[in-house]
């Protein structure tokens, strides 16, 4: 079975691809199974060292990764460009984990006891389409690090950044069956990954609604699983915050990448004083926001994914306060849209989409009450002047990743995940090793 390929901003195919069958599958599985017998005994600093060459290699053919995610997802130049890096990066630094992953030594009587981190075996890594570069590197960076050896599946729209990665791997001399990408069908090759023993463990990033599918599927072989679902962001401005700072980059919050980004800062909650004043200053902004070609570096949004993908983001937008523009004609094109007031549906529902509602709020409590009523619980920004206020209000709202006056969320170096129904577990950071080794304690008896 083949698989067209679009460019989403020309609705052209760029290329056509085989999606591979369980079989196939079940042979990347197998041969990942046979490599983990010896890439577990690689010594950490070759181990390393083999995750240094395969980022240098990331580095080298920076340029077309990103044009390559420029051309099957959209994203503008700067973003595919910082998503390629991200790779590289995330690889540079779990590259220095092997020869860091400690055990403990702790008291006990009549002997000693230590701990050994040790790895998993296969790490199933099913990937959306969201973002493919990053939250591939996410799952197998630390995985590889740790001593497992990975099988990714990327979304069936956008397997080719991920296919040219496991290239890259193999010329950066990682041993073959280490990392073998399985392009294909959620339903076939990641069901298999949930299904396969030899699979100790999956990393799925996805919809809530995948998300459980595949956590009870674990369930049944009691298989490890880390999950990175939906959210429904809350951007929440006080009245005493730099208000033009705040409207000049709210925008960015929600409609990078065209909103299809899991942190979009979905719901901007806005102190009611301020919020005529808030609005004023961000009508512009929205207006003003470069929708256009992916591949200008002027541009500041591509299109959306797919034609399905801009039918169910329209079907949330009635009466729109004001809209930016977006090119007609071929591509998969919505413009930056602001509701105020939103539909109940749209202030509950993930658009995954440029759409975002403005919602006023009395007082702190209540931005808390309006923000923590959602089931979702991933990121969201604070913005106020007041340090005490921006403590408080980060401890109060349940979620995983916030920033106080700054809408970004993820750096590499920092712990990402999400509260409630955003997921299960975290990623990056450095405790990222944890979830892909098993704790093992062993006790030595020191008498006679
Ligand atoms: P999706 O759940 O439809 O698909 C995600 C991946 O799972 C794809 O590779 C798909 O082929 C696979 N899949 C589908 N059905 C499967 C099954 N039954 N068994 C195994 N694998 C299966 O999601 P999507 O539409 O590709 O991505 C968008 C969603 O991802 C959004 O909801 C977004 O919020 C979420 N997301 C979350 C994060 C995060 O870190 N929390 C990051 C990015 C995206």
């Amino acid at each position: 079975m083949t698989y067209d390929v679009l460019n989403p901003a020309t609705e052209k195919v760029i290329r056509t691809i085989s999606l591979a069958t369980q079989d196939d599958a079940d042979a990347a599985i197998a041969r990942a199974a046979k490599a983990f017998e010896t890439w577990r005994d690689v010594t950490p600093a070759d181990r390393g060292r083999l995750l240094r060459r395969f980022a240098d290699a990331v580095d080298a053919d920076l340029e077309n990764l990103a044009a390559l995610e420029v051309e099957n997802a959209g994203h503008t130049i700067g973003n595919a460009r910082w998503e390629a890096g991200n790779v590289r990066d995330v690889l540079t630094y779990y590259s220095a984990a092997p020869e860091r992953l400690f055990g403990q030594q702790i008291p006990v009587a009549g002997g000693i006891d230590v701990t050994f981190q040790e790895p998993l075996g296969v790490v199933g890594v099913i990937v959306p389409w969201n973002f493919p570069m990053p939250i591939a590197g996410w799952g197998f960076a630390p995985a590889l690090a740790a001593g497992n050896t990975v099988v990714l599946k990327p979304a069936e729209l956008t397997p080719l950044t991920a296919i040219r990665l496991g290239e890259l791997a193999l010329e950066a001399g990682l041993p073959p069956g280490v990392f073998e990408v399985v392009p294909g069908k959620g339903t076939v090759v990641g069901n298999r990954f949930v299904t396969h023993s030899a699979v100790r463990k999956i990393v799925f990033t996805g919809s809530t609604t995948v998300g459980k599918q595949i956590m009870a599927g674990c369930a049944d072989q009691v298989k490890r699983v880390t999950l990175e679902l939906g959210g429904k962001s809350a951007n929440i401005v006080f009245a005493d915050a730099d208000l033009e700072k705040a409207a000049a980059q709210a925008p960015y919050g929600v409609f990078d990448n065209a909103g299809q980004d899991c942190c979009a800062r979905s719901r901007i909650l806005v102190e009611r004083s301020a919020y005529d004043r808030f609005l004023e200053l961000l009508e512009p902004a929205v207006k003003n926001f470069k929708v256009g070609d992916p591949s200008d570096p002027a541009t500041e949004m591509g299109p959306l994914i797919s034609a399905g993908q801009r039918e169910q983001v329209a079907a949330y937008v009635e009466n729109p306060a004001f809209q930016g523009t977006a090119p007609s004609g071929p591509g998969f094109w919505f413009p930056p849209t602001v509701l105020a007031p939103a539909s109940e549906r749209a202030v509950r529902e993930e658009i995954f989409g440029p759409v975002v509602a403005v919602i006023p709020f009395a007082d702190e409590a209540d931005a808390l009450r309006i923000a923590n009523d959602s089931e979702y619980g991933l990121s969201g920004s604070i913005w106020t002047r007041d340090v005490g206020r921006a403590l408080r209000v980060s401890r109060g709202v349940e979620a995983g990743n916030l920033s106080v006056n700054s809408n970004s969320s993820v750096r590499y170096t920092t712990p990402f995940g999400g509260y409630k129904q955003s997921g299960l577990g975290r990623e990056l950071g450095p405790d990222a090793l944890a979830a892909f080794t098993e704790t093992k304690n062993i006790f030595i008896s020191t008498e006679d």
